[in-house]
């Protein structure tokens, strides 16, 4: 097993507590999701030996090799890509989170696919809070209605929100996109949504994250190093 993987996953752990601590907030309120698309199913294999369960995915099909491939592993799954919906059947099947819930029907056919032998699938709604044209997420004005009607699907359990926020250099700036998707989620539980997943911070921010509320950040270059995407 390579020191690194099992190295890095003792550091960011270590990050988090002390961003945890920072914040005044509980030890563990935070959830790491060590995101390894990019990288084989040996380097989850390191990850997973060494505690790790969680893992994100972008790509549906990487997603799908990986589960079948490391099968013998009780991983909990989380798809956090762009998801079209001719793929949607695949993550029905396979994964046990979706953090990237940005359109209706798209959570109706995950929904509808989900097998009912399994557990609801668990999903966040990913909102666009930078405003940025080129990112995924519906947008904050949004969000209410989409989270409510996504509530409803009965083989979906809506868990919160999700961010991506601008890659910034102005603390203040992501300090602001932050704390819109944290004011999001305390307006739907204060309409009685049993919400409570914020899924924000990625290797980058995880600590201004976790000072904005993040209960679960979502760390990829961290734990297994620079991705390099083949075409
Ligand atoms: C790739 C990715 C991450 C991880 O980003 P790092 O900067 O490598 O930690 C987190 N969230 C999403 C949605 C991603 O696509």
């Amino acid at each position: 097993m390579s020191e690194s993987v099992v190295q890095a996953i003792q550091e960011v752990r270590q990050r988090i507590q002390a961003a945890e601590a920072a914040a005044g907030r509980p030890d563990g309120s935070v959830r790491l999701l060590a995101v390894s698309k990019t990288f084989p199913a040996a380097a989850v294999r390191e990850a997973y030996a060494a505690g790790q369960r969680a893992f994100g995915e972008n790509y549906v099909q990487e997603l799908q090799g990986k589960a079948a491939e490391l099968a013998d592993l009780a991983i909990e799954w989380h798809f956090i890509g762009p998801l079209q919906s001719n793929k949607t059947r695949i993550i029905a099947e396979t994964a046990h989170w979706v953090h990237s819930i940005e359109r209706l029907k798209i959570a109706q056919r995950l929904s509808e696919q989900r097998p009912t032998q399994l557990p609801p699938l668990q999903v966040c709604v990913q909102v666009n809070v930078s405003g940025e044209d080129s990112k995924s997420g519906c947008a904050p004005e949004d969000a209410r209605a989409l989270a409510h009607a996504v509530a409803a699907l009965p083989q979906l359990q809506l868990r919160g929100l999700m961010c991506i926020p601008e890659p910034t250099e102005d603390a203040n700036r992501l300090a602001g996109q932050f704390a819109l998707l944290q004011r999001l989620q305390d307006e739907l539980r204060a309409d009685g949504l049993a919400l409570d997943t914020v899924s924000m911070g990625m290797s980058a921010d995880m600590a201004q994250a976790i000072a904005a509320g993040s209960t679960m950040v979502r760390v990829g270059t961290a734990i297994f190093g620079a991705r390099h995407y083949h075409s």
